[in-house]
């Protein structure tokens, strides 16, 4: 089927419209609509190639709600009219251990991302969110609950499973005491899913003046990580630091801020930690850094599920798909609270 979409040709030209065709439906995968989808940093790190690997054209965006249109032969948990969430993955092996713990971002055989992937059958690239339609296996679709508003419901399937992922890891719950390093996409939904399962929790951020936002979505504390005073005054607090920064930066000032046997986990840059980490700051007291990617497809479920007992979303703003390179430059700059979503129908 033809499809519009948007793609970028290059690591330095604009968004623009791309026509493309998605593979007919095979006998287990459903065609979707799209309604939404949400802009997330590393559509921007994808579409600059900034980690060296983006196949050109791309077509980013793996933060999506859609409706189903047609399913295949073999389809059981889905119809058409049903809304449906697809995330960062769209196939994995099904078979290697991770997959069989429902580890499948971690399939020892490479999942299949939703943009910038290779399908496992045919070995075509795959083309992501920022498109009118896409065609998906029925194993990587999401049920999403009743009652919640569609368009701030697509952040949650990256930016939200995310987050939630090292809350689970991490047994966060009421008692324990959860930092959140910036206040962005990530950020903002690490506040609301550690508030809701009970834990006390804290931002640091670079920006003085996100504090009443911060304190509206879930902290109990408000940490300017350039102020030493600050920092101090939080020394040996944290079981668990959940680090969303997209860039290089120096992990050692919080590492102190971390209590006995606790964990700074890396979710967001990817790339070369360049400042030394003395050990000791890790052996005394017990502490780790660790990192964490997306979450399976039970585990994404789980917290869809969790959002919809809770009446969890994200806080967005809607943009029509031509708004993009804007909105791209503007989450550069922390210009968003706290995500651009597309609405689709503008492709
Ligand atoms: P975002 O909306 O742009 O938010 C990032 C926040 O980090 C900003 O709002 C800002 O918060 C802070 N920040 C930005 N640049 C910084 C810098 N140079 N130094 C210090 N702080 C900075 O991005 P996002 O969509 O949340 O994504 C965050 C990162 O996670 C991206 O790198 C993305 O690729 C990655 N990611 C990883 C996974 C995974 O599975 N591990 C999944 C999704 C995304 P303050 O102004 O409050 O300081
Ligand atoms: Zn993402
Ligand atoms: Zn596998």
């Amino acid at each position: 089927m033809q499809v519009r979409g948007y793609a970028a040709s290059s690591a330095v030209e604009d968004l623009k419209p791309f026509n493309f065709e998605r593979r007919e439906p095979r006998s287990n995968d459903v065609v979707i609509e799209i309604l939404y989808c949400g802009v997330c940093h590393t559509d921007l790190h994808i579409a600059r190639n900034h980690g060296g690997y983006t196949r050109y054209p791309v077509v980013p965006g793996h933060e999506i709600v859609g409706r189903v249109t047609k399913t295949g032969s073999e389809v059981k948990r889905f119809q058409a009219g049903d809304i449906v969430g697809v995330g960062c993955m769209v196939d994995s092996c099904q078979s290697c251990s991770p997959c069989r713990l429902g580890f499948e971002q971690h399939c020892l055989e490479g999942a299949t991302f939703t943009y910038n992937g290779g399908d496992r059958q045919d070995k075509s690239t795959t083309f992501g969110g920022y498109s009118s339609h896409i065609v998906v296996s029925e194993k990587f679709c999401l049920s999403i609950p009743d009652g919640l508003e569609l368009s701030a419901v697509a952040p949650l399937l990256c930016a939200g499973i995310t987050t939630w992922e090292p809350l689970e890891q991490w047994n966060i719950g009421p008692g324990s005491k959860v930092a959140v390093i910036g206040l962005g996409g990530l950020g903002h939904m690490a506040l609301k899913l550690a508030k809701a399962k009970g834990s006390e929790v804290t931002l640091f951020t670079r920006s003085s003046g996100k504090e009443d936002d911060a304190r509206r979505l879930g902290a109990d504390a408000v940490v300017v990580s350039t102020d030493n005073a600050q920092m101090q005054s939080v020394s040996g607090t944290f079981d668990l630091i959940i680090d969303t920064v997209p860039y290089e930066h120096d992990v050692n000032p919080y590492l102190p801020t971390l209590s006995f046997n606790g964990t700074l986990v890396l979710v967001g840059y990817m790339g070369p930690l360049n400042e030394p980490v003395s050990a000791g700051a890790l052996v005394f007291g017990r502490k780790a850094i660790a990192g964490t990617f997306i979450g399976g497809i039970e585990s994404t479920q789980k917290m869809l599920d969790f959002c919809g007992e809770h009446s969890i979303v994200s806080d967005v703003e809607i943009i029509r798909i031509q708004q993009i390179n804007e909105a791209y430059e503007r989450m550069l700059k922390s210009d968003v609270k706290y995500r651009f979503v597309i609405d689709m129908t503008s492709v």
